[in-house]
C-alpha cells in the first residue's frame, strides 16, 4: 500500500448515531483498504454482558469500573471473546443495548475502555474503529474522520434490537451525556447513509483515504 504515518493517523475513525450503518461500512471499508476493523461498541457490549452475568448494577461504578480494568477480551477474526468465551451474539439483545448505554456514560469505566481499543489499534497497526468518540476521543490522531448520520425512522427499520423509541433514547443519551458525548469531529466528512447506498459511501471513503494518506 506503501502509505505512512504512524498507526493512529493511518487509522479510520467513523462515528454515528446508532444504525447509520457504522459496523457495515466499517467492515467493508476495512477490507478496501487491508487494515484490521474495530467495533468499540462491541467492547462495551462485552464489559456490558459480563457485568449483568456477575449481577452488577448499573449505578456501580467501582465494580463496573474494575472489571473494565481487568476484563480479559479478545477478538479474533472479528469474533468477541471474553474469558475465552465467544460472546459475539450474546452481546446484540435489546437487554445488553440498553445496560450498554448506560454504564458508558460512566468516565472511569469509559477511561479503561478507551485505554483497552488503542493498545488493540496499535497492536494491529492501525484500525478502521467506529463508535461515538472514535474521532474525538480513540483515534484522535486520524487522519480520516467520518460521522454518519440518518432519518430515525430508516435506522430503526434496519435494527431488529432497537424500535424508533429505543433509537430516540439512545441518541439521547449518547450525545448528551457529560463524558466524550457523541458529536461530529473536526475535520470528519458527513454521510447521510438514509440518501447513499453502502457500496458509494465505501468507494467514497476509500477514495478520501487514499487522498489523504497521498498527501503525505
Ligand atoms: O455501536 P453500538 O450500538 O454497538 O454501541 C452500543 C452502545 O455503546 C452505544 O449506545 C453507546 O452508548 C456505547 N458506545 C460508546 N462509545 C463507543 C461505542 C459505543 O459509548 N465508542
Amino acid at each position: 500500500m506503501g502509505y505512512r504515518g504512524d498507526w493512529e493517523e493511518l487509522s479510520v475513525a467513523i462515528d454515528g448515531v446508532a444504525g447509520a450503518g457504522k459496523s457495515t461500512i466499517g467492515r467493508a471499508l476495512a477490507r478496501e483498504i487491508g487494515i484490521t476493523y474495530l467495533d468499540t461498541g462491541a467492547t462495551y457490549r462485552a464489559l456490558a454482558f459480563q457485568a449483568r452475568e456477575l449481577g452488577i448494577g448499573e449505578q456501580d461504578s467501582d465494580a463496573l469500573t474494575d472489571l473494565a480494568v481487568n476484563q480479559n477480551l479478545k477478538i479474533v477474526d472479528g469474533c468477541i471473546f471474553v474469558d475465552e468465551r465467544d460472546v459475539s451474539g450474546e452481546i446484540r439483545t435489546p437487554e445488553v443495548s440498553s445496560f450498554t448505554s448506560k454504564i458508558a456514560t460512566i468516565g472511569s469505566v469509559r477511561a479503561a475502555m478507551v485505554s483497552w481499543q488503542r493498545s488493540y489499534a496499535e497492536a494491529e497497526g492501525g484500525v478502521v474503529g467506529d463508535g461515538r468518540d472514535c474521532g474525538t476521543v480513540v483515534l484522535k490522531g486520524a487522519r480520516l474522520k467520518v460521522f454518519l448520520d440518518a432519518d430515525p425512522v430508516v435506522r430503526a427499520s434496519r435494527r431488529n434490537d432497537l424500535s424508533l423509541e429505543d433509537i430516540t433514547e439512545r441518541d439521547l443519551r449518547d450525545s448528551t451525556r457529560s463524558i466524550d458525548p457523541l458529536r461530529v469531529a473536526e475535520g470528519a466528512v458527513i454521510i447521510d447513509t438514509s440518501k447513499s447506498s453502502i457500496e458509494e459511501s465505501v468507494l467514497l471513503l476509500a477514495r478520501l483515504y487514499d487522498e489523504e494518506n497521498s498527501k503525505y
